[in-house]
């Protein structure tokens, strides 16, 4: 992929002392490779991979920094840049605000579709209206009809005209009449560019007068996705691109090149089938991604404001002494809790984010354990050792839970205890330094 190579371009550079004007141009060659392997158009990468060589070179003041670490940070600006630098957000000021789906069929238009009324109408406060505009496949208005009763959003549609401007007109004629502030026209698309379709695309268009006109494309056609987005810019000026896909082992590459052959932002990324999947694009963001660095920065911020060094001192004699209890358990609950919901958590550590973006994870993944804690008397917290069966009982029926989940947490916390002695030893020590090198 696109991340392992960029990263094993890198890589050159780790263990140099200093960024020389031959190792950077040897670097910037990889990452060349890199990027037009994964779909970027020779022309950009080749202007993207100057530009990094001339921050790269015009920066040895740096050299205190490890090499490899400014480069990627050279490198990750740099590509944050081509996408644009900054997040574009939706003009949704317009009452109503008008938004018209345009792309290929496949592209992912009416899923896209159902995603943004469902972000608009939970996220913004909205009262949208979808309109079915795909007036040569029955089964495209029955998808959207689907998913308009997934999130609860009325589809306007009129089975037997043919017309999709005259659709479009009397949608907005209905969405006025019942209140509705936002209206998003999903059209139809064809399985490649022809004139037909940008005909009736630009008569939709004219119909409706959009407030946003946003096209959508899979990201994972690669470079055929950027002549598609050039050609749709071509006949209907659109405001935002919307990048579907990308859940899946894309390449990346139509990210980067988009912006610039069009020169229109990506607004939204799409990353999975779930009406809930759907993210405002953020360059800087995008760019970690490539990069496979997670986001750990505001991972690290986020740790830091949570962490108390006394305590962890407290802790740690605790530790040592056999001590750790319920109590302290529960507090580290609490700090992780703190920091924020666990998927997005673990989706900030690098490499982590692919692995679990399929993993149901439940937000109140504590929920139970610490109903179960909070349920032991205080004097048990202390001393679990004293949790009998009778015990388990009561503290099972105070907490909702079974016998076997009381039974469950407190093994669980017996070899938790172990194991964070044994971290504490010298052989511990040692396992854990094997691990981080
Ligand atoms: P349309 O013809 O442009 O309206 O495309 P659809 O919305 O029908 O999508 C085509 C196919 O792609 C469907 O099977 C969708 O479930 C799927 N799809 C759409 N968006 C995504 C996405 O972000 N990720 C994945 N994995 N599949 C998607």
């Amino acid at each position: 992929s696109l991340q392992d190579k960029l990263d094993k371009a890198l890589h050159t550079l780790k263990g140099h002392g200093q960024i020389s004007e031959i190792n950077v141009a040897e670097t910037v060659k990889e990452i060349r490779r890199a990027l037009v392997d994964a779909d970027v158009s020779y022309k950009v990468a080749k202007e993207f991979t100057n530009d990094v060589r001339e921050k790269a070179l015009g920066q040895d003041v740096l050299t205190t920094l490890n090499p490899g670490q400014l480069m990627t940070k050279i490198v990750h600006d740099e590509m944050a840049n081509l996408m644009g630098g900054t997040t574009s957000e939706l003009n949704i000021s317009e009452n109503p605000t008008k938004i018209l789906i345009a792309g290929l069929q496949g592209s992912g238009k009416t899923t896209f579709s159902g995603k943004l009324a469902n972000y608009l109408k939970t996220k913004k406060s909205k009262k949208p209206l979808l309109v079915a505009g795909d007036v040569y496949r029955p089964a495209a208005i029955d998808q959207l009809k689907v998913l308009g009763e997934q999130v609860g959003v009325p589809v306007f549609t009129e089975e037997g005209n043919q017309k999709p401007a005259d659709i479009a007109k009397n949608a907005l004629a209905y969405a006025k009449a019942n209140g509705h502030n936002v209206i998003i026209f999903d059209t139809a698309g064809r399985l490649a560019v022809d004139s037909f379709m940008m005909r009736e695309i630009r008569e939709v268009h004219d119909a409706v007068e959009p407030t946003e006109t946003l096209f959508v494309v899979d990201s994972m056609t690669g470079q055929d996705a950027v002549n598609t987005a050039k050609a749709f810019n071509d006949v209907l000026d659109y405001d935002g691109v919307v990048l579907t896909k990308l859940d899946g082992d894309t390449r990346g590459g139509a990210a980067l090149t988009i912006r610039t052959v069009v020169d229109k932002p990506i607004k939204f990324i799409s990353t999975g089938e779930k009406m809930e999947a759907l993210d405002v694009f953020h360059p800087n963001r995008m760019a970690d991604r490539i990069l496979g660095m997670g986001d750990v920065i505001s991972l690290v911020e986020r740790a830091q404001e949570q962490f108390d060094e006394e305590e962890a001192k407290r802790l740690q004699k605790k530790i040592a002494k056999n001590k750790f209890d319920f109590n302290d358990f529960l507090k580290q609950i609490n700090q992780i809790k703190r920091m924020g919901n666990m998927k997005d958590l673990l989706g900030m550590i690098p490499g982590a984010g692919k692995a679990l973006k399929d993993i149901d994870i439940d937000d109140d993944a504590f929920k139970h354990v610490e109903a179960i804690i909070y349920s032991m008397s205080p004097i048990e917290r202390e001393n679990p050792d004293i949790i009998d069966a009778s015990r388990k009982r009561r503290i099972a029926k105070g907490s909702g839970r079974s016998v076997q989940d009381v039974n469950n947490l407190l093994k669980q916390f017996s070899q938790m205890g172990k194991m964070m002695k044994f971290m504490q030893t010298s052989q511990g020590k040692n396992m854990m330094k094997m691990m981080g090198s």
